[in-house]
């Protein structure tokens, strides 16, 4: 019933500051900011941390060093990424729609044949909007989004890796409905045949021990229906590194490829409304043609690189420039740094992931 729901601690949102990619903060510690805070802040702050230390005081069999840290550097808060902000990709985020976020909303839906999927990969060349769709679908599903980089996870937490798995998969029960998102999965979950020591072993057990215990809770009946709704969403570069076990377990793996002309286009716009410029759409169409083969984040770099071109040809007498007769970024200032700002991933490389996708991504 009402009474039992897991709390979601709404107040928590506002104690940490937006977490990196990896999913570690440097949140300074609240207590030690009180000085600068006035008393109705104290106020609250202390109750979000009282409304922590019970949460975790509430939960057994977690070690609450590792629950701390989940929530102190794991859990991002703040600076949401919506579907609008990511330009193009509307097949993956299509399936990522119907694989989560109609599932979270309206589990009523989704049950017997329907049943959620407890594990989706994205995978695909570097820079081309894995870690952003991740975002923007625990934003859109309103969910808790816990964030974790694999090679983090097997180096910075070495020894405690094993305690923070099981403290991570708990919280994500516990603050229903989650997301666990997973970048670089491959070094967590990679084959076995190479060279794995020991410590990486036992995390990557762990991890795949948490993961069918959410399965077998959501099968149970008397769990409640939040439950259903933790989902462990991965994404990879090298998805062909990964162990074939663990493979099977991504009911959905979607291929995440290069920005196809319309992406492309979208988001050299999209970069464009923030700076003045004289883009025609004739030189827009030259751009889309240049930026061929480039991944999302080539793109940003190059737009920014072109964006420098009107400073760079003032050199030092941009000190004494004022801002408005700093002439606009053209065409010209992009075709420079085309030089420079060259594709990450080689046509051979593409090949790689387009193999795999073929052999094991989901269709549709
Ligand atoms: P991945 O996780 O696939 O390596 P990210 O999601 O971290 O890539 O994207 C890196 C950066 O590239 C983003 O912060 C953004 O600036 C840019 N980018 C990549 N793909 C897109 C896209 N489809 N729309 C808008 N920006 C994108």
């Amino acid at each position: 019933g009402p009474g039992k729901a897991p709390q979601k601690p709404q107040s928590l949102s506002r104690k940490t500051s937006p977490a990196t990619k990896e999913g570690v903060t440097n949140a300074p510690k609240v207590l030690a900011d009180n000085s600068t805070k006035d008393t109705e802040t104290l106020d609250s702050d202390n109750s979000i941390e009282d409304d922590e230390d019970k949460l975790i005081a509430s939960m057994r069999g977690v070690d609450p060093v590792a629950a701390k840290q989940i929530l102190n550097e794991i859990v991002v808060h703040g600076d949401e990424v919506h579907w609008d902000d990511i330009a193009g990709l509307d097949a993956a985020k299509n399936s990522l729609k119907e694989t989560v976020v109609y599932p979270f909303l309206r589990p009523d839906l989704f049950s017997g044949l329907r049943e959620p999927a407890r594990g989706m990969l994205l995978f695909g060349p570097p820079g081309t909007g894995k870690t952003m769709l991740a975002r923007a679908v625990a934003t859109e599903s309103k969910s808790t989004f816990f964030s974790i980089s694999a090679s983090s996870l097997t180096s910075k937490y070495l020894g405690e890796s094993e305690k923070l798995v099981r403290a991570l998969f708990q919280l994500a029960k516990r603050l229903a409905p989650s997301i666990i998102f997973v970048d670089e999965i491959d070094s967590l979950l990679g084959s076995r045949n190479e060279g794995e020591n020991e410590s990486s072993r036992r995390i990557k057990n762990e991890f795949l021990v948490q993961w069918s215990d959410l399965t077998k809770a959501a099968a149970g009946r008397d769990q409640g229906e939040d439950l259903q709704r933790v989902l462990v969403l991965a994404a990879t570069n090298l998805p062909w590194g990964i162990d074939e076990a663990a493979r099977r377990r991504f009911v959905r793996r979607q291929y995440i490829p290069l920005p196809e002309y319309d992406t492309r286009k979208a988001q050299i716009q999209k970069l464009l409304s923030h700076q003045k410029h004289t883009i025609s759409e004739k030189d827009l169409e030259e751009l889309i043609q240049l930026t061929d083969s480039f991944s999302g984040s080539d793109i940003t770099a190059l737009a920014k690189d072109a964006a420098m071109g009107p400073l760079r040809e003032l050199g030092d007498k941009l000190l004494l420039t004022s801002k408005n007769e700093i002439r606009p970024v053209c065409l010209k200032d992009f075709i420079n740094s085309v030089n420079y700002i060259r594709p990450s991933v080689s046509k051979q490389g593409l090949r790689e992931f387009e193999e795999w996708a073929k052999l094991y991504g989901s269709s549709g």
